[in-house]
């Protein structure tokens, strides 16, 4: 903009002020624009819940929404382990790239598939600083990709298909399903460092609504 400036006559400018003033405001007026709606949603759409089956029973043992889970009273202040999407985890710059869900069956729960689907991936997920082994199952839902980890090890294998409801494994002595969602046509799980995953998607909108049901509103 500077440059195209300079090198127009004075004359012009002149001429051409209340042009130029209205073209400089509709442009900062689009930027702002731009930034306020990226940040009003961070996170792209989470899947219609409308087809969906809970992946464990509900309500779970603790709330996994930010605020919720802050003020329950399970977590101490500034912990590495609230449940919810995004919170922080050591090392520092990683973040929470799902939510943990805590049914109240606890260690031995079974997990279910959210929809049919194809399993792309078993493998191990994390090792507990007690040691435990833990496994995440990827599952390609057509729509949607799922990431059911924290289980213990599971029966499943990749190609398998899957029905909806379907028990595809338990939940580890960690108490909780770790559960990621990613867009559709996602291959495999991320970590997240930094800038979100392109990938992933926020599952707390969807999550509620399948374990707390209709009038959710009040315990987001
Ligand atoms: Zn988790």
């Amino acid at each position: 903009m500077c440059n195209i400036l300079r090198h127009m006559p004075m004359r012009f400018i002149q001429g051409h002020r209340r042009g130029l003033s209205i073209l400089l405001a509709s442009m900062v007026l689009s930027l702002l624009l731009t930034d306020s709606v990226s940040s009003s949603s961070p996170h792209p759409a989470t899947p219609n819940t409308g087809d969906m089956v809970a992946p464990v029973d509900g309500p779970p043992r603790y709330p996994f929404t930010r605020d919720a889970s802050m003020a329950c009273g399970q977590w101490k202040r500034n912990s590495r382990d609230y449940p919810y999407f995004g919170a922080p985890r050591d090392p520092k710059p990683r973040r929470h790239a799902g939510v943990d869900l805590y049914p109240p069956q606890g260690e031995g729960a079974p997990v279910k598939a959210m929809k049919a689907g194809q399993v792309i991936k078993v493998a191990s997920f994390y090792t507990r600083a007690n040691g435990e082994k833990t496994y995440g199952v990827l599952i390609d839902h057509l729509d949607f990709t799922a990431n059911y980890a924290e289980l213990k090890k599971p029966g499943m294998k990749a190609g398998q298909t899957v029905a909806s409801g379907e028990i595809i494994g338990q939940v580890s002595r960690t108490r909780q399903l770790h559960l990621e969602l990613y867009e559709a046509g996602t291959r495999d799980w991320s970590r997240w460092y930094g800038e979100k995953p392109a990938k992933l998607l926020d599952p707390t909108r969807a999550m509620t609504e399948l374990l707390y049901g209709e009038g959710t509103k009040a315990r987001e």
